[in-house]
């Protein structure tokens, strides 16, 4: 096992690596900007490095700085969380040029995924079900593009190979705009990206975003850990998640998570990753692969009562699997709900300071937070402040039990979308379950 590592982010997750690194005794570095060398987790590391003043660009994107870090304290592996530097293939193949271990899969897997285009030819040939479409980048020639709309039916999506974050996607609902469309996410693309390869969808109307978790050692064994479901979403960011995904018959189920699995094992993939899926009438479509630990991870580590990260580290320090997908279990059912600090009718984010902090508590109730009282939310990083995460033995009691956590939660000094959170979770449709991609929005009336 890894004697240091080094934690290349910030905030409630910086914290929930920290905590699976002293279970599995291994000491902490915590980096951090100018600006947050309050957080929680950096009182708590063994040591802490300052990379960088406040702009992420600066400090926790600053791959020479992590870098030196990792050498100036010993480290042996860096983690990186999410978002910032941990679907960067570049940093992952300087860390190991350097010498260290990047905890998460290879460089080439993670630039094969980043590349959607090559992630769906790759997941296509090991038997994932993926969207009708172009079958690969889209060609300059116009008539072979309406060709290939004609053959895949409108409404279509057209899509950059090189997006993220639902940026670079442009929905066509007639042959007429299919042109115009493809030069404007062309240009687009090459704008935000640096990259104007652009493929076709079909664009299903109204579908679910069902996920699901993988666990790989890049050694030939690989198990799922279920999956989740993710629907209720804003502007493309989740709102609130649960597990296991409701409503889908076992058998198609079964198929997809097969089907996850074996493509594991195909591309020799290392480490926690997420596959995921548009589920619409009965059927799965693969829309792309997450290399890294998801926000909404506890859901299903509230079902299969498994530490989602020291698995990771493990497997990624060279231990084969452990697991044996029969005796992964799916008890009961969990939701997450994601408290940020942004304003309830514009959404914008508000950071300053919490006077008082109250988490929820009881029974099956988690809360993944780097807050405390007195502690200044700053305006330079996402706004997400907390996870609030219930468990039940039903879907029913989850629900329940999250109800009453938002109704516990105390945030004072600044504004937070708790009183959103709490009239979702008694929402009726969301309550009966299987609520498509667009419900969210539609309620909020955007
Ligand atoms: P990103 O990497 O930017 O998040 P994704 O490919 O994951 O992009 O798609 C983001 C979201 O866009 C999906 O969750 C879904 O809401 C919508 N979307 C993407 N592809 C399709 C499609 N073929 N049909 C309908 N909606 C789609």
């Amino acid at each position: 096992m890894f004697e240091k590592v080094l934690i290349a982010n910030r905030g409630e997750i910086a914290l929930r690596i920290l905590r699976a690194c002293k279970e599995l005794d291994i000491k902490t570095v915590a980096v951090h900007s100018q600006i947050d060398r309050e957080l929680k987790h950096v009182r708590l590391a063994d040591e802490s490095v300052c990379v960088g003043p406040n702009p992420s660009a600066d400090s926790y994107l600053n791959i020479p700085a992590i870098i030196s870090a990792m050498e100036i304290t010993d480290s042996v592996a860096v983690h990186p969380g999410y978002g910032f530097l941990a679907e960067n293939a570049d940093f992952a193949e300087q860390v190991q040029k350097s010498g260290f271990v990047f905890i998460g899969p290879d460089p080439d897997i993670i630039r094969l995924m980043g590349d959607k285009v090559s992630a769906i030819a790759a997941m296509k040939k090991a038997g994932v079900p993926t969207v009708p479409g172009s079958d690969g980048p889209l060609p300059e020639d116009k008539e072979q593009c309406l060709e290939i709309g004609r053959r895949v039916g409108y409404p279509v999506i057209i899509k950059a190979a090189a997006g993220g974050g639902g940026r670079g996607m442009r929905v066509v609902h007639t042959e007429s705009a299919l042109l115009n469309s493809i030069h404007v996410t062309r240009a687009e693309a090459n704008a935000a990206f640096g990259d104007d390869t652009v493929y076709m969808e079909k664009f299903l109307q109204n579908p679910r975003h069902v996920e699901i978790q993988v666990l790989s050692d890049g050694q030939g064994r690989a198990v799922h850990l279920h999956d989740r479901d993710c629907s209720l979403q804003r502007r493309h960011q989740k709102v609130i998640e649960e597990a296991p995904a409701p409503g889908i018959p076992e058998g198609v189920r079964r198929d997809v998570q097969q089907a996850c699995v074996n493509a594991c094992i195909d591309i020799g993939y290392k480490g926690a990753g997420t596959f995921e899926f548009l589920y619409e009438d009965g059927s799965f479509y693969f829309i792309e692969m997450n290399t890294r630990i998801q926000v909404e991870h506890p859901v299903t580590e509230m079902i299969t009562g498994i530490d989602l990260i020291k698995e990771q580290i493990r497997v990624c320090s060279g231990a084969p699997l452990a697991l044996d997908q029969d005796s992964i279990p799916c008890r009961g059912h969990a939701f997450e709900c994601r408290i940020n600090a942004e304003d309830p009718q514009t959404f914008m984010p508000c950071p300053g300071p919490v006077n008082n902090f109250h988490a929820p508590g009881g029974l099956g109730v988690r809360v993944d937070s780097h807050l405390y009282s007195g502690y200044r939310v700053p305006p330079n990083y996402d706004s997400m402040i907390a996870k609030i995460i219930t468990h039940g033995d039903s879907r029913r009691e989850a629900l329940k039990r999250m109800q009453s956590a938002l109704d516990e939660l105390v945030v004072d000094g600044i504004r937070t979308n708790t009183a959103l959170q709490q009239e979702l979770v008694r929402d009726s449709a969301f309550a009966e379950g299987c609520v498509n991609i667009h419900y969210l929005e539609k309620k909020l009336g955007m």
